[in-house]
């Protein structure tokens, strides 16, 4: 079994600093090596100061080391893998690996990191014993936050190597792995590039503008905001065009390969060094006084004010939240939008298809490759399967165009699509004609299966209870945004009562975009508004006692947040026994840009969880928000001993894991009553360090007051000196203190003002 104890990245650009950034955030120390120590520097220093930041903490900074490659050669002999990443150029990689694979140790593992050039090329006079250790693997940028990473064995790797390397960048670096044949862009910019390709294609023949493009292929269909014209500024034309140059060149049978010729405005732009974001203009630009958004026309090369175009299907299909639904909807419109679409997609389909076996054998692979690393909500075959696999068919083949002889072999075998779900998950096999087990994925839970699968316990239109099997209950927040309000509140309840007859834990865990956002804050204002003071304090003990019940549960809970965690969410998480958190995590209170404070437990949690009133003061007050689950473990936002995963898809089956190996030895608490307060003292110390602040202009008259009502909470009011006071004491104090703040209209303001525009004044 291997151990990795130091890598060594060599090329320090884009993306190697950014992976050795990456294998430091998984605790393995990392010697960054460029042409000479100061481009190393430079290229470590921009994975830490550049947004976003490759790194998760300073701690993991400080395990990167930079060097010249020439000073440094002992740091390529000593190192357990040596991970090339310089410039994408057959000949250079070709030569700099005739010297790493001497100066490597004889069982260093070797990796080169291309967007697309031959590994049987790179690797074409290698030794044997380097070609055994020798691999592909393809991050993409940037490879802290995209979840893909191709694996290419090159023509004699060792399925052992494979096997290790495979592991690894699932557990420790927390990647969707998925395995490609040697072929030019191997699969996600393979499918990728045919996919902006055509998009620029339909946009030139069917005069559609930039914005107009970017306005149907963003999140409308499914994609991120950043559509097709706003990502291609994103990633530089320069490294598109390349992309694409190399599919045009090397992949000669390609059927398709003139799409990969770049379109007269591209080669003008590129002439011009208009290459998007890293040289200030590319498809957008910014300009004028208010550096306000400028679009490019493309037939004539100017840039106008950017337009908010508008098409009568999308208006209409954003109004579907179900994509599967508003995909079906959109591209059965006879409307520009529609036309547009449908020929996205079905060139799409007809190139993904012809793609297998060429450059995998399932279609599984493509779908994940384009799901992970271009962030595409469905995959190319799963998003024919939302349409209807006969009926998309069927329409290309009214259309007189031919289908692959695959798809014909599969529509005459009676398959009606490419997965199917009635004895586990199952693929069509588009090569040997019949339908296969998909694989299970030990370590990996989801609960939209486990739901197939064993049934939903309980649930309302807020939450609801799955047996996720082993003797664990899973409770599940599912309202939009996941907000914590009533249904919420009752289904803990019911969680725990379940979970104390029928299960050894309990985990509170959800597949949505985010663990939970936020509290309710439209009902707040309502309430406010109309004055409904005790309804409005009768709905915040609900939820703090439904998450007091779940602090003192007999059995263990066990939270698992990822991506936004915030105020309720937040506060859900505190209250758990343990929490197994995803790396990626975003948590702590934004409750005072609104004018208010935590009142369901929050401010009397952090208290509790730090020991110190000022520190917990600080964090709610200026809205402080971990980056990541080891600067809220630094934030004491987690404790140290809270668990980390570092993929997010294996997030619930390791909370299943915590949770039962806490119950093996779990001892039911109960609320305490000895909570350390500083009383008066302790409050008009911090008020004054406020009014300092308010004084000196660098806070709001608003700031200042909720200053002061947090200040009160955490030091247990106006009591005449540092006293020990009960939980339940100190929930009632924030209830008390929120219910005024929201009588102000100061407050009330801000809460407008942040649901209108998702940004409080400050003030
Ligand atoms: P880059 O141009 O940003 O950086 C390349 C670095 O390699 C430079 O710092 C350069 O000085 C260094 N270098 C060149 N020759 C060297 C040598 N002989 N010894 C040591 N260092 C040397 O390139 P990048 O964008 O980081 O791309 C690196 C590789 O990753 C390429 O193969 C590219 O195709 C691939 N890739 C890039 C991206 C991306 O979005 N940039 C994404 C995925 C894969």
């Amino acid at each position: 079994m291997r151990t990795l104890r130091r890598v060594a990245v060599v090329g320090a650009g884009t993306m190697g600093a950014r992976i050795a950034a990456h294998f430091a955030n998984a605790g393995v120390p990392a010697v960054l090596l460029d042409v000479d120590a100061v481009a190393a520097q430079r290229g470590l220093e921009r994975a830490w100061s550049g947004r976003p930041c490759g790194f998760f903490t300073e701690a993991a900074r400080a395990l990167v080391t930079a060097g010249g490659i020439e000073e440094c050669p002992g740091d390529i002999g000593t190192a357990d893998w040596i991970i090339e990443a310089v410039t994408e150029d057959l000949a250079l990689k070709r030569a700099l690996w005739r010297r790493l694979g001497a100066a490597a140790r004889h069982d260093a593992i070797c990796s080169t990191n291309t967007s697309g050039l031959p590994l049987a090329r790179i690797a074409e006079d290698f030794p044997d014993s380097l070609q055994r250790r020798f691999l592909g693997t393809h991050f993409f940028n940037p490879p802290r936050y995209l979840h893909l990473v191709e694996l290419i064995p090159g023509p004699g790797t060792d399925p052992r190597v494979l096997a290790f390397v495979s592991d690894f960048c699932d557990r420790q670096l927390g990647k969707g792995v998925v395995l490609c044949n040697d072929t030019p862009n191997f699969i996600a910019n393979r499918i990728g590039c045919f996919f902006g390709a055509t998009a620029y294609t339909t946009m030139s023949e069917g005069g559609y503008s930039i914005e107009e493009v970017d306005a149907l292929t963003g999140s409308l269909i499914g994609l991120p905001n950043s559509a097709t014209f706003r990502l291609l500024d994103l990633i530089g034309l320069d490294v598109w065009a390349q992309i694409a140059r190399t599919l045009h060149d090397a992949a000669p049978g390609d059927a398709w390969r003139e799409r990969f010729a770049a379109p007269s405005f591209l080669t003008t732009m590129l002439a011009r060094g208009w290459l998007g974001d890293k040289s200030g203009q590319g498809f957008y630009t910014k300009s004028g006084p208010g550096r306000e958004l400028h679009a490019l026309d493309w037939r004539t090369l100017e840039y106008h004010p950017a337009s908010r175009p508008r098409f009568a299907s999308a208006v209409e299909a954003r109004k579907i939240e179900r994509l599967p639904e508003r995909l079906r909807m959109l591209l059965a419109a006879g409307d520009r939008a529609g036309e547009f679409l449908w020929k996205l997609f079905s060139d799409l389909f007809l190139y993904a298809a012809e793609r297998v076996p060429e450059i995998c054998g399932r279609v599984v692979e493509i779908d994940r490759a384009m799901r992970w690393g271009y962030a595409h909500a469905l995959g190319p075959f799963e998003c024919w399967d939302a349409l209807g696999f006969e009926a998309v068919a069927r329409r290309i083949e009214g259309e007189g165009r031919a289908l692959p002889e695959s798809i014909c072999r599969m529509l005459s075998s009676g398959a009606s699509s490419f997965y199917r779900y009635e004895s586990g998950v199952e693929y069509f096999d588009l090569c040997q004609m019949r339908w296969q087990p998909l694989e299970a994925r030990p370590g990996i839970i989801t609960l939209a299966s486990e739901r197939r699968s064993r049934g939903v316990v309980k649930e309302n239109a807020g939450a609801a209870l799955i047996d996720i099997g082993d003797g664990v209950l899973c409770l599940e927040f599912h309202s939009t945004g996941n907000t914590l309000g009533d249904d919420a509140a009752a289904m803990i309840h019911a969680g725990i009562e379940e979970a104390a007859r029928n299960f050894q834990a309990l985990i509170v865990a959800n597949e949505g975009e985010q663990f939970g956002n936020s509290g309710n804050l439209p009902m707040v204002l309502l309430a406010a508004q109309s004055g409904e003071w005790e309804e409005l304090d009768a709905a915040l003990q609900r939820m703090q006692q439904a998450l007091l019940a779940m602090k003192y549960a007999p059995v263990p809970v066990v939270a698992a947040p990822f991506g936004r965690t915030l105020n309720g969410g937040c506060e859900a998480v505190l209250h758990a026994a343990c929490v197994q958190a995803s790396a990626e995590l975003s948590m702590g209170f934004t409750e005072a840009s609104a004018g208010l404070i935590p009142a369901t437990g929050g401010c009397k949690e952090l208290l509790l969880r730090l020991g110190d009133a000022r520190r917990a003061f600080e964090i709610i007050a200026t809205c402080r928000l971990s980056n990541n689950a080891r600067e809220a473990q630094d934030l004491g936002l987690l404790r140290k001993t809270d668990g980390v995963s570092m993929n997010p898809e294996r997030l619930i089956a390791d909370a299943k894991a915590a949770a039962l190996s806490l119950a093996s030895h779990y001892v039911q608490g109960v609320p305490r009553t000895d909570i350390a307060v500083g009383g008066e003292a302790g409050f008009a110390a911090m008020k004054l360090g406020a009014w300092t602040q308010w004084r000196a202009g660098r806070l709001g008259k608003v700031d200042f007051h909720v200053a002061e009502m947090l200040a009160h909470v955490l030091n247990g009011g106006r009591l005449s000196g540092p006293q020990r006071v009960s939980e339940q004491y100190l929930l009632d104090l924030e209830r008390e203190a929120f219910l005024s703040l929201c009588g102000t209209a100061e407050s009330q303001r801000r809460i407008e003002e942040l649901l209108r525009t998702g940004k409080p004044p400050r003030s």
